[in-house]
């Protein structure tokens, strides 16, 4: 099911940043943390707190407010990776003009960005249809060759 929006919203073509913004952002948030970071550094390195909560209402896995992401709490790291990853994106892009498919390319970037990819490094713990995603999306827009 989530594979499925996820695919369709990526497919849409209403993208409005460019890949080169979305890559630089990513970048910049990963510039600020060690190559061992974890999901959680990065979302201290930008001052956001991670609160978990499965109160949550149904249909809303996230929220991302102005000093902290709340998360549905899930079995699978790998899920729970994504959502926070998710919410960060939605946090990064904050009040600049994107669009819902923005924030998927920026969640997939912040799982996997250039430099990583660059240096032999892996992607954050994310589930494997995300980064065949990621893949897909670098091999189009050809940010680095032979992705
Ligand atoms: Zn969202």
């Amino acid at each position: 099911m989530l594979r499925t929006v996820v695919t369709a919203e990526l497919r849409s073509g209403l993208a409005l940043l460019s890949d080169e913004e979305i890559e630089a952002e990513a970048q910049s948030l990963w510039a600020g943390v060690s190559s061992v970071a974890d999901v959680e550094d990065l979302a201290r390195a930008r001052g956001i707190a991670i609160e978990h909560d499965d109160g949550l209402p149904a249909g809303c896995d996230g929220l991302a407010l102005e000093h902290a992401v709340v998360v549905r709490p899930s079995r699978s790291r790998a899920l729970l990776v994504l959502r926070i990853l998710h919410e960060l994106a939605h946090h990064l892009l904050g009040a600049r003009v994107h669009t819902h498919a923005d924030v998927w390319r920026m969640t997939l970037a912040l799982a996997w960005p250039v430099e990583r990819i660059r240096q032999g490094l892996p992607s954050l713990d994310i589930p494997p249809w995300c980064l065949a995603l990621r893949a897909a999306i670098l091999a189009e827009c050809r940010v680095i060759p032979a992705a």
